[in-house]
């Protein structure tokens, strides 16, 4: 079977925390391949508003959404303007993540509270409110942004990596409960992708790092969106409840 030019022609897909880094390059990705796009943001509307006009230049359409993913309220009328605009949200992927980096003894509660709410309770909030309309269209496609961090933990990142494992278990866990409806859930693992998020590492922490890369280099943001766009597309129908990889070998 071939594969049609755009292969996303007539969906729609929201991507959270889309004004930046991975998530901007999956927006794209997205456009590119046809889906009209949902460009979610929580604070930096000048670059979400650059986003969502590559969106538009990608030859699609976008959506600027301001909300914080952590807000039940900011998503339920997030999802009620997708609604009106699009009718539903066919593709949705929870990327949207922060980090609070720091060693156990030292961590507050809220930097805990910060990241389970914005990486775990955020991609909770969203899935809810996005498999309604999945539901009801008996097709649907939900992707989480976790990390290699979630399967192999780290120092230094108790929280993260807690939000991260719980991302593979909702995986799992919706994989399973959505699957008789058509609705493939699938987790994504990356390594380290060069994004403003791992921009703050030292040179030193760079090349400890990159030693333990099979491929010999940080990923690109582009590299993660291929694995979108893939799981998204007709071609993954048979997909589902994975967590995989897109690490350049640090995990084996
Ligand atoms: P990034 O460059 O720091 O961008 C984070 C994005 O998330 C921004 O668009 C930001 O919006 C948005 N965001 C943060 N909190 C939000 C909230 N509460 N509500 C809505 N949007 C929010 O991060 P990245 O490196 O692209 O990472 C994207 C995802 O991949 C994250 O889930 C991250 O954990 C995961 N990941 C990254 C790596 C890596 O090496 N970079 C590896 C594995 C997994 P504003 O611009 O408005 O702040």
């Amino acid at each position: 079977m071939t594969q049609p030019a755009k292969p996303l022609q007539g969906k729609t897909a929201l991507v959270t925390g889309a004004s930046r880094g991975i998530g901007r390059a999956i927006a794209l990705r997205l456009a590119r391949d046809g889906a009209k796009v949902g460009v979610n943001y929580r604070a930096n509307r000048e670059a979400a508003e650059s986003a969502a006009q590559a969106v538009r230049e990608a030859g699609s359409e976008a959506l600027l959404l301001p909300a914080d993913v952590a807000d039940a309220a900011q998503v339920q009328a997030m999802f009620q303007e997708i609604e009106r605009a699009w009718g539903g949200v066919d593709i949705l992927v929870n990327n949207a993540g922060v980090n609070r980096d720091g060693l156990i003894i030292r961590m507050s509660e809220e930097d805990w509270d910060a990241v389970l709410d914005t990486n775990l309770k955020g991609a909770f909030l969203c899935a809810k409110a996005a498999a309604r309309s999945m539901l009801r269209k008996r097709w649907g496609r939900i992707i989480n942004m976790s990390s290699v961090i979630g399967v192999a933990g780290n120092a230094g990142q108790a929280n993260y990596a807690a939000s991260k494992a719980g991302l593979i278990g909702l995986t799992r866990a919706l994989a399973k409960e959505l699957a008789s409806r058509n609705i493939t859930v699938n987790a994504l693992t990356p390594g380290f992708i060069d994004t403003d998020m791992v921009s703050v590492m030292s040179e030193e922490a760079r090349a400890a790092v990159k030693t333990r890369i099979a491929l010999d280099r940080f990923g690109t943001a582009d590299d993660v969106a291929a694995l979108v766009a893939f799981l998204a597309g007709p071609e993954a129908a048979y997909i589902t409840g994975q967590a995989i990889g897109v690490d350049g070998g640090i995990a084996i």
